[in-house]
């Protein structure tokens, strides 16, 4: 079982909160069972949205999630990304303010402040609503037990004005401040890289808007901050704009220019394109859709991981500039850099990991959940000054993706590799032919994107699906690995509650040179098996679209010309022929070519049930 490398401090008298006060989102932490661990609320990832909102009536400020809602009704009554003002002056931030809808003002000693419905506010003050907010839900968490005392995390390039109104707010926001560290050191905690004799780190973080490098030196687990660099605007919202861009060049001709400055489209066209990013972070290909009902507006294409690359090859290219200038000012080349540790939501991008890695010439860091990793090493740190003793945890992941075949014979991978044990996870499921009553279930093992060249761990069938149509049964299959690597998947039909249930040791017979090769084996063949999965995946969808149109060709045979039936049949003859055609490009030509032979089929059902709609009849009724 591989693993990562993790302080473990133990027994610990009073536990100390970490707080990872961030630009876009807060996140708390604490030492917990032997190990670091974020502070998830009820159905929550934990993430405090770092923003806030004051009624217009003077009612108190609502913080966190709700404020995104809130920004979309009442845009004016919105501050985010408080943290950017915190000790800072106000003649040094006229470029900044459009984030907080308020006027700001000079406060004592030229520090910012600003004027919130008729009240001054300082940014330490804005920033201990932040920080309450997120100690209650840490409270909350933890059961309602009443902690204090925290770690707090800043940037490495906060001067000491900066770092004071930090102090400050935490203060204000009730909390004992035992200590503010820097954020690129709490990640290198959060790796146990203070365990080293000596070395250097370089942290590269890269967040939804802004990016850091710092180059860290440690000593005997003393670490120093040789040099950072960054981009103060240069991060994930970046990436989701280059495809924002995208969307609006091929929709030029159906958005009018109202409808392109509208903020509620923007802002749905801007989540769309932060889902697609998101997407394409695990699959090669992803679906870039949007359906906006207000102006009967439908927008959809297919985009290519490699074409995503392309757009944001150049922002990638910024941050190296970043990485470059923290080098030369740290004295270092690449060469001299012994880990890499990578933090922030977009260093889930492969492009970002993978440049990185080339630059530095080394594997980054990237096990544990950047998202995570500062409020991870806040907590770490906490623990520390809580008197715990030091040890090394081994904490086991997944080293192998596990997931189930599809009908079409391609991998719906439900645990991914790396993902931290104890877990679990659930996909939802469907019949694909009318009438099934059962789904077997092969549960296999490995990163390829087709069973057949995965470890089947075994197979077991749920029967006693009521009879229904296809696509209309919902069955869950339940992954869950338990703290010794046992998985056990149960899948369960919804309707009727009925059950079936496989346990099975996925380590069990494969020993690390076998993960190992196998990991290679997807690398080695990911492009060919991508357009293999593509045709499986096609080939089901074309017999699905077969099977449809045969089922009510007949019935509107007669409201068809003969040269559309033509047309069908050639389509239908072509789809019969496609179980034999591997090349994508060409079946995905007989899918489409399906389709649109059938559009005039689908036109004259459509025309049959919008009658029966109007006669108070469903389509099964009158074709009785
Ligand atoms: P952070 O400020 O560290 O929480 O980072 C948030 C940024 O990470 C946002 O711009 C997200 O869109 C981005 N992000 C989160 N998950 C992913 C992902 N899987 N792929 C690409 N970007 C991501």
């Amino acid at each position: 079982m591989p693993f990562i490398e993790l302080n473990v401090l133990n027994n610990a008298a009073d536990p100390i909160l970490g707080i990872d006060l961030g630009t876009t989102n807060s996140l708390a932490a604490i030492w917990r069972d032997g190990r670091p661990q974020v502070l998830r609320h009820e159905g929550n990832d934990g993430r405090v949205p770092s923003a806030l909102y004051f009624p217009e009536n003077g009612d108190k400020p609502i913080v966190g999630q709700k404020v995104r809602e809130q920004a979309l009704v009442d845009p004016r009554g919105t501050v985010f990304s408080i943290k950017r003002f915190m000790g800072r002056g106000l003649a040094d931030m006229e470029g900044e303010l459009s984030s907080v809808q308020f006027p700001a003002k000079e406060g004592e000693h030229g520090l910012i402040q600003f004027d919130i419905r008729g009240r001054l506010y300082t940014p330490q003050e804005l920033s201990a609503l932040i920080l309450m907010r997120v100690h209650d839900l840490a409270c909350n968490a933890l059961g309602g037990q009443h902690l204090n005392r925290a770690v707090i995390t800043v940037p490495a390039y906060f001067d000491d004005s900066q770092r004071q109104a930090t102090r400050d707010a935490a203060r204000l926001a009730g909390l004992q401040v035992e200590r503010i560290i820097n954020e690129p050191t709490a990640a290198s905690l959060a790796y146990g890289l203070d365990q080293k004799k000596e070395g250097t780190i370089a942290v590269y973080d890269l967040g939804g808007g802004t990016f850091d490098v710092s180059i860290l030196s440690i000593e005997d687990g003393v670490f120093r901050v040789l040099s950072t660099s960054g981009d103060t605007h240069l991060g994930g919202d970046d990436f989701d704009r280059l495809l924002v861009g995208l969307a609006l060049e091929d929709l030029r001709s159906k958005v009018d220019a109202e409808t392109a400055r509208d903020p509620a489209f923007l802002q749905a066209l801007r989540l769309a394109a932060e889902r697609t990013k998101m997407e394409l972070s695990s699959r090669l290909e992803a679906e870039y859709h949007l359906v906006v009902p207000e102006s009967d507006l439908r927008y959809h294409r297919e985009i290519r991981r490699s074409e995503f690359d392309a757009l944001a090859g150049p922002l990638v290219e910024r941050t190296l500039d970043a990485c470059r200038r923290a080098m030369s000012d740290a004295g270092l080349e690449a060469k001299d850099i012994d880990e890499v540790v990578l933090v922030g939501g977009s260093t889930r991008i492969p492009l970002v990991r993978q440049t990185v890695e080339e630059f530095f010439g080394r594997k980054p860091h990237s096990e544990l959940n950047p998202d995570e990793v500062v409020a991870l090493g806040a907590a770490v740190q906490g623990h520390i000054l809580a008197g715990g003793t030091r040890d090394i945890l081994l904490m086991d992941v997944v080293s192998l993706s596990l997931g189930l075949e599809t009908v079409g014979g391609g991998v719906d991978k439900v645990i991914l590799r790396n993902s931290p044990i104890p877990c679990q996870a659930t996909e939802t499921y469907t019949t694909n032919v009318d009438n099934q009553t059962g789904i077997e279930f092969n549960v296999v093992q490995g990163e390829r994107e087709l069973a057949g060249d995965c470890r089947s761990l075994g197979k077991f069938e749920l029967e006693g699906i009521p009879p229904m149509p296809a696509g209309m049964a919902r069955v869950a299959a339940r992954f869950q690995i338990d703290a010794n690597g046992m998985l056990s998947v149960t899948a369960k039909e919804q309707s009727t509650g009925t059950t079936a249930k496989i346990d099975v040791e996925p380590m069990h017979g494969l020993t690390d040179d076998e993960v190992e090769t196998m990991l290679k084996a997807s690398y080695d063949n990911a492009q060919d098996d991508f357009d293999r999965r593509r045709v499986a995946d096609l080939k089901v969808e074309i017999d699905r679209m077969a099977r449809a149109t045969r089922a009510h060709l007949d019935e509107a045979r007669p409201k068809l010309d003969p040269e559309t039936l033509e047309d069908i049949d050639e389509a239908l003859t072509a789809a019969d022929a496609a179980a034999s055609v591997n090349d994508p490009d060409a079946i995905q030509k007989v899918r489409d070519e399906l389709e649109r032979a059938t559009l005039p089929l689908a036109a004259v059902l459509m025309d049959e049930v919008a009658k029966q709609a109007v006669a108070g009849k469903t389509l099964e009724e009158a074709s009785e």
